[in-house]
């Protein structure tokens, strides 16, 4: 069983109950346009769920069973429909340009240096030409003390992702959690994808 499996048999720190406050605020300032939106490492689907309750469509994959199975009860429970399913970010089965946007919420910051190349280059597989990818990570702002995944600094991931995409932003935001007040030092990055 994987650490993911396991980490779902109790209730992991990110998995809030609630959509992270970075989507909610760019799906108000109507940045995430409408359109077909993949949730990449959607957990237990709070900002898969959201984006459903305002009007987008949704796919949203995770590795974990647990976490796709909870996902779906929610989506029954709220009368919302969003196509949960299990898949590997690394590799995903969808074709060239399907989606219009993808989220990201505390997915990046967990790969090792190999996976963020072939992560970038999946993601921007999958989207349309001027598609957009938004990220939320922790930063290297983030104290290492209590444990966590990586710090990302702002280089990290222009290095990883501007390959293949145009940084519109990386922004300081918070990432919720269940240790932390008002959430950790993050960065949330708007990127695009880059034509041709
Ligand atoms: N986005 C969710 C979960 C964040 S934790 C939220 O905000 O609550 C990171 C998630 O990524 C976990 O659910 C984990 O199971 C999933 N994950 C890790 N590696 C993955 C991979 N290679 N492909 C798909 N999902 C992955």
């Amino acid at each position: 069983m994987s650490s993911w499996e396991d980490a779902y048999k109790g209730t992991p720190p990110w998995d809030i109950g609630r959509p992270q406050p970075a989507f909610v605020e760019l799906v108000h300032a109507g940045e995430l346009t409408k359109g077909l939106v993949l949730d990449i490492g959607c957990g237990t689907g709070e900002n898969a769920l959201y984006l459903a309750e305002n009007g987008f469509s949704v796919v949203g994959i995770d590795l974990s069973n647990r976490a796709i199975a909870a996902a779906k009860e929610k989506a029954i429970e709220r009368k919302l429909k969003v196509n949960f399913r299990i898949a590997n970010a690394l590799s995903l089965d969808f074709k060239n340009g399907y989606f219009d946007n993808a989220i990201d919420s505390g997915l990046f910051h967990t790969f090792n240096d190999n996976d963020r190349v072939d992560f970038a280059s999946e993601i921007a597989r999958v989207l349309k030409q001027d598609g957009r990818y938004f990220m939320l990570c922790f930063s290297d702002k983030e104290p290492t003390n209590w444990g966590g995944p990586r710090r990302i600094t702002k280089e990290e991931i222009e290095t990883t992702f501007s390959p293949f995409f145009d940084i519109n932003y990386i922004r300081d935001a918070y990432f919720a959690t269940r240790i932390h007040n008002n959430g950790g030092r993050a960065y949330l990055t708007s990127a695009t994808k880059k034509s041709g």
